[in-house]
């Protein structure tokens, strides 16, 4: 072969030249044949892949997987059971979490989160910057009153990483609370 157009008479060796020579009906009702047979071969290992094998993926968004309870995605925090003690914010490695909070009134009405916890502070602020987080968990575990929870939700993609910023006071985050994934 020179340069980089093969030379046709690269491929006119003697074996080939003579198979053509002596290609008769036969031989090409067996070349027809040899080649039926390869097609259904390949037919065959794949429709037996199709109706044996499990499918590995989905389609979504039509179909929907249900992620194990135990997954880390999306946090909630359910800010009416949170007592504002920072204590997630300080387990944070990458410091996400923002809160802000007062002293309670003294004259105003005593609460209790479900799990009968005093709230002595009024939470003012609690916000995830879950574009910055890196989903470890370690703000769930030294949560006190388990009010702050990784659901199995995991559809919250966004068009900009300041919308991936979540105030946990504010309405229509709070609503998250009965939100899943189907
Ligand atoms: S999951 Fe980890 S990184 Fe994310 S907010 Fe909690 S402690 Fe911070
Ligand atoms: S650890 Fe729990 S109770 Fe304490 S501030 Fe964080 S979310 Fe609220």
């Amino acid at each position: 072969m020179s340069g980089i157009t093969p030379d046709i008479s690269d491929f006119a060796t003697k074996e080939n030249l003579d198979y053509y020579d002596d290609l008769t009906f036969g031989k090409w009702l067996k070349n027809i044949g040899i080649t039926i047979k390869s097609c259904l071969t390949g037919l065959a290992i794949t429709g037996k892949v199709i109706l044996t094998k499990k499918a590995v993926t989905i389609e979504y968004p039509e179909v929907r997987e249900e992620l194990p309870s135990n997954s880390r995605s999306r946090l909630f925090n359910d800010v009416d059971n949170c007592i504002a003690c920072l204590q997630c914010a300080a387990a944070c490695p990458v410091d996400c979490i923002y809160i802000t909070a007062t002293r309670r009134d003294k004259e105003a009405p005593k609460l209790k989160t479900d799990d009968g916890t005093p709230i002595k502070l009024d939470l003012k602020q609690y916000t995830i910057d879950t574009a910055l987080c890196c989903y470890c968990g370690l703000c769930t575990v030294v949560c006190p009153t388990e009010c702050l929870t990784h659901t199995t939700d995991y559809e919250f993609s966004q068009y900009t990483v300041g919308e991936m910023k979540y105030d946990y006071l504010e309405e229509d985050i709070r609503a998250w609370k009965h939100r899943i994934v189907k």
